[in-house]
């Protein structure tokens, strides 16, 4: 997701449209403050867990809409850091090992995503993020055609498995 400015967060002075670096961009007259708008990185983990794929469904979510634990990065955190960060924090679980799966953009909400294959252990314990989780057969996950789906479907892949994408929430 984008963020909007009105106001310089150096200065105070209303922002104005202007070419910067080749595109138009919000900028503040008075201080050349600039708002880069550049994509926010975001890790995501293919848990791996008992040899099943665990899927988390958001306490914001709707029912049956289940998806891959991510989250941002912190300062100071490398991505295998922050991923097995999230993991503990959201499943209870300690991650054994970060493979990196990918990197892929998600423009809708102005992140890039990467994402990582993490085998992992323990007893699940939800955050407080977490509604539910659920464990499936590596060969039974559905992912989405966007996002962290495409990690999904490139792990699935790479394991010799045949994708079949879900439609997209919300679109049948
Ligand atoms: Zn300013």
């Amino acid at each position: 997701m984008s963020t909007v400015f009105n106001f310089c967060p150096a200065c105070a002075t209303s922002l104005a449209r202007g070419l910067q670096g080749g595109r138009e961009r919000a900028l503040c007259p008075a201080c050349g403050w600039v708002h880069w708008d550049n994509p926010t990185p975001v890790v995501a983990a293919v848990i791996e867990y008992e040899g099943k794929v665990l899927l988390a469904r958001n306490v914001a979510w709707p029912e049956k809409m289940f998806a891959l634990v991510a989250g941002f990065l912190e300062r100071d955190e490398s991505p295998q850091e922050a991923v097995a960060r999230e993991v503990l924090e959201e499943t209870g679980l300690t991650v054994s090992a970060t493979h990196l799966i990918g990197v892929y953009e998600f423009r809708r909400r102005n992140e890039v995503i990467i994402a990582f294959h993490t085998p992992a252990e323990g007893t699940i314990a939800l955050g407080e993020e977490l509604a539910e989780v659920k464990l499936l057969e590596p060969a039974r996950v559905r992912p989405w055609p966007l996002g962290t789906g495409l990690a999904v479907a490139d792990w699935m892949r790479a394991r010799g498995l045949p994708v079949e994408f879900a439609p997209l929430p919300g679109r049948g």
